[in-house]
């Protein structure tokens, strides 16, 4: 993302710092894959961003980590994402793993278990339309239903940003009531109802089994994720994030490969099973 990159010289003596903290945590980590749960969002955290969210692009590799995670960790791997988990699954075909989704709606706690609603409630019809047409301000601008929420993707109309931002205002302020949130993405505006979230999500899974009593570990990149990095304390677990150093976490990745080659390392690093 341009911003980082910006960002990245002044702060250099800052990312070394974490960089070289880590390299150490891989091994640390590896010998608590029996304690801990790794929880982890997609979209620039696992996956590099792409073009439109349709055409991003699963390395070779990172689905066979992420079951070797999910053997080492006796089930305990989520995926977190505001994709929903018809959406996951396409993505990750024909693998499945559990996963909080949409943002918190949804939520299956095994790989071959149900996908479950969390207490989401629908988006009100009327005011989705009046959304939805946002997307007619610029050509490039992808509307995306999900149920429970509403997603203007701008990457392809990068200048439409404060048009859409300014009809997003402009409705809200119509229906000051409604119960609804926007939440900022990369090149992404997002709309739901504001009565739940990825940390409301996570908190639910983390609630279950195999998830209950593990020390969580999660990484994410985007401000959606901030939910996520504040409640990690409560669950007794640690934030890191990618791209930029956000507030809160223990440490932070460049980019979504250092990502994963570090849970590659995790399992390169576990002790071998007696
Ligand atoms: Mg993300």
């Amino acid at each position: 993302m341009k911003q980082n990159v910006a960002e990245v010289p002044s702060l250099r003596s800052e990312i070394s710092r974490e960089q070289s903290e880590a390299e150490i945590l891989p091994r640390e980590f590896a010998r608590e894959l029996g304690e801990v749960a790794v929880l982890l969002d997609i979209d620039g955290t696992l996956l590099d961003l792409a073009p439109t969210p349709r055409e991003v692009w699963v390395p070779p590799g990172l689905a066979k980590t992420l079951n070797r995670l999910l053997e080492k960790t006796s089930g305990a791997l989520a995926l977190v994402s505001g994709r929903s988990l018809n959406d996951i699954d396409l993505i990750f075909a024909p693998d499945q793993f559990p996963a909080v989704g949409g943002h918190g709606a949804e939520m299956r706690l095994s790989t071959d278990g149900e996908a479950v609603a969390t207490q989401a409630p629908p988006m009100d019809k009327e005011l989705k339309r009046r959304l939805a047409a946002i997307a007619k301000l610029s050509p490039g601008i992808l509307l995306e239903d999900k149920g429970y929420s509403l997603a203007l993707h701008y990457r392809l109309a990068p200048h439409a940003e404060k048009a859409i931002y300014e009809a997003v205002s402009l409705i809200r302020a119509d229906l000051p009531n409604a119960p609804i949130e926007v939440m900022p993405g990369k090149c992404v505006c997002e709309i739901k109802h504001s009565g739940f979230n990825k940390a409301s999500g996570v908190t639910e899974l983390m609630a279950h089994d195999p998830f209950k009593g593990r020390r969580p570990i999660f990484i994410g990149d985007d401000v959606t994720d901030e939910s996520v990095f504040a409640i990690m304390p409560d669950l007794g677990g640690l934030a890191f994030s990618v791209g930029r150093r956000a507030k809160g976490v223990a440490g932070h990745f460049d980019e979504p490969r250092d990502v994963r080659e570090w849970l590659a390392q995790l399992i390169e690093s576990a002790p071998a099973e007696r």
